[in-house]
């Protein structure tokens, strides 16, 4: 938000307030509210990007928003009426595309090396695992790093390993091209030799000849020897998932758009629904369905949906459609055949003909006009623009791809996968690209629907603040500027991105990502002004208070006490 924005703010809010106390003088507000926010700087995020001084929370919604002194007025005596003491409030943060359920699943149980800047400091983490963990208990860290976020930008070593905790078995998950497994790693795994290794992974040797401790592969190598790994019991997965959600809600979180992922079973669900059931989810959650068996995506798709028709659940917890794998045959295929491209055609037609959102992985710009070319074809059958279609990633897509999504109503799920990867991307394409990678101001301008997000926790942090840096300053996590000024959005853009902008995918956004009155009442008391903050410290904002529905899912000092544990 630049000044001109803010002074314009300003005049907007002084009318809207004149507005808003009109409002007050009539009877129709006779409830008082369950909440009252005052003294603090609400960013609303309106049409008029109105700063507002408080807010009214009554069922679960915001009941009114203005004045410190009108909202004030409105307490009722069991009003409970918090002081920001001039702290910023955004309207809840949404990830339009995170693997959160299944990092839920598994989050009580890894270790995770978010935010550490040295290979000490990540293997205190590992040293930390082994104090509390059984005796041969799995100490697994599945992702969500990178060696360029370390000092030493380099890999850990399996000595390393062996210091931090001798004698459990080890998993260090790299993107999905590699792993670090212990000496006692690959012994519970019995992996001996490549022979022992899933398809087209190898075991890394030093000059010598000796293994380094590391396995190097592809996609279907790390996914096959993740899951090789003891799954965590259910109960695990429970704690997991209100651990993680109340990670998220630490972050400003309020929302995840799920695109399942591999391995993701009917049963991989359970622990969510639990969850949901038991009214102690902290974070809205809608979930598409990742093809999981070659050849038989739509029948799965049949059996699945029957009782699961799109939109099925409610604000907390609803079922949105199919993806990111649609088709095996069009996942990460350059050059898929007329064959696979009609298999494809007969699946997203069928999510058409139920109403149903799709959304799509698709990495390369060269390629994504044989996707563009089905979802031609399904439109001219049953037009998708109203259905909220979308493509994942995408990250050096076209002005004339960009043009022929908007023109069909599909927008973009945009994530921050240059942090970790632009650097790589300046050595193997060149600067030239890496310029516009990702294209956010011109999809903005082209009119695209945008969301924001991070692809976590596998290969990205799930911080969303870092992802808002990034967005703004287009700087690697080395600190390497790769997009040009003129792909950067403005702090408000970024924002919008990640809260209207993600809502829209989920079809909530004339229920989220705005604070205005009738909308949901979710919304995060940051630790920092995001407005005014030096943009190099916006990655380290966090969440003072977070509320999901109107109940306090997340508080720290001063605001602590208020947290509110689970209601069942
Ligand atoms: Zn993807």
């Amino acid at each position: 938000m630049t000044s001109h924005l803010s002074c314009r703010s300003v005049v907007i809010a002084a009318l809207r307030l004149a507005l808003v106390s009109a409002i007050f003088a009539a009877p129709a507000i006779a409830q008082a509210p369950d909440t009252a926010l005052v003294n603090g700087k609400i960013v609303t995020l309106d049409a008029g990007s109105t700063v507002a001084e408080a807010l009214a929370v009554r069922d679960g919604k915001i009941a009114a928003v203005g004045r410190s002194a009108d909202i004030r007025s409105l307490a009722g005596p069991a009003t409970r009426i918090i002081d920001l003491g001039g702290r910023t409030v955004i309207p809840g943060l949404i990830d339009s595309h995170m693997h959160a359920i299944r990092a839920a699943l598994f989050y009580a149980t890894e270790v995770n090396w978010i935010g550490t800047h040295s290979i000490p400091e990540a293997m205190g983490r590992i040293a930390a695992a082994a104090r509390t963990a059984r005796p041969g208990q799995w100490i697994i860290v599945a992702g969500g790093w990178t060696e360029q976020q370390f000092a030493e930008k380099r890999r850990p070593a399996t000595a390393e390993l062996l210091a931090a905790a001798p004698d459990h078995p080890i998993y260090i998950q790299l993107f999905y091209s590699a792993a670090l497994l212990s000496p006692a790693g690959f012994k519970a795994l019995n992996i001996a030799g490549d022979a022992d290794v899933p398809p087209r992974g190898k075991i890394e040797r030093d000059a010598g000849g000796n293994p380094t401790g590391w396995i190097n592969g592809d996609n279907p190598t790390i996914t096959a020897l993740f899951d090789k790994l003891p799954l965590p019991t259910f109960d695990d997965s429970v704690t997991g998932t209100l651990q993680f959600f109340r990670e998220l809600n630490r972050l400003g979180l309020t929302g995840v758009t799920d695109p399942g992922g591999f391995n993701l079973t009917a049963a991989s669900y359970l622990p969510l629904f639990r969850v949901w059931q038991d009214h102690t989810l902290t974070v809205r959650v809608v979930f598409s369905l990742f093809a999981q068996r070659p050849g038989k995506e739509i029948e799965d798709y049949q059996a699945l949906t029957q009782m699961l028709p799109m939109g099925f659940g409610d604000d907390m917890l609803r079922f949105n459609g199919i993806g990111e794998n649609v088709t095996w045959g069009m996942y990460n295929n350059d050059s898929p055949t007329d064959a696979q491209k009609t298999q494809y055609y007969e699946a997203a037609k069928w999510a058409a003909s139920r109403g149903m959102s799709l959304t799509q992985h698709w990495s390369n710009n060269v390629s994504v006009h044989h996707l563009l070319d089905v979802f031609d074809r399904v439109n001219r059958d049953i037009p998708i623009a109203g259905l909220r279609w979308s493509i994942a990633h995408l990250n050096d897509g076209s002005v004339e791809n960009f043009q022929r999504m908007k023109a069909l109503g599909v927008g973009w799920l945009m994530q921050d996968a240059m942090y970790f990867g632009g650097d790589a991307l300046v050595r193997t394409r060149g600067a030239e690209v890496a310029r516009h990678a990702p294209p956010i101001k011109t999809a903005m301008n082209i009119g695209v629907r945008i969301g924001g997000g991070t692809d976590a926790h596998r290969v990205m942090s799930y911080n969303p603040f870092v992802s808002l840096q990034w967005m703004i300053d287009g700087k690697t996590v080395a600190g390497t500027p790769t997009r040009d000024a003129d792909e950067l959005p403005s702090r408000e853009e970024a924002l919008r991105l990640y809260t209207q902008g993600s809502a829209w995918f989920a079809r909530d956004d004339d229920k989220r990502g705005t604070l205005a009155a009738g909308r949901l009442a979710d919304l995060a008391v940051l630790s920092k002004d995001f407005a005014s903050v030096p943009t190099d410290e916006i990655g380290g904002i966090e969440s003072l208070l977070t509320m999901v529905g109107g109940r306090i899912v997340y508080a720290a000092a001063p605001f602590a006490a208020l947290e509110e544990k689970a209601r069942k």
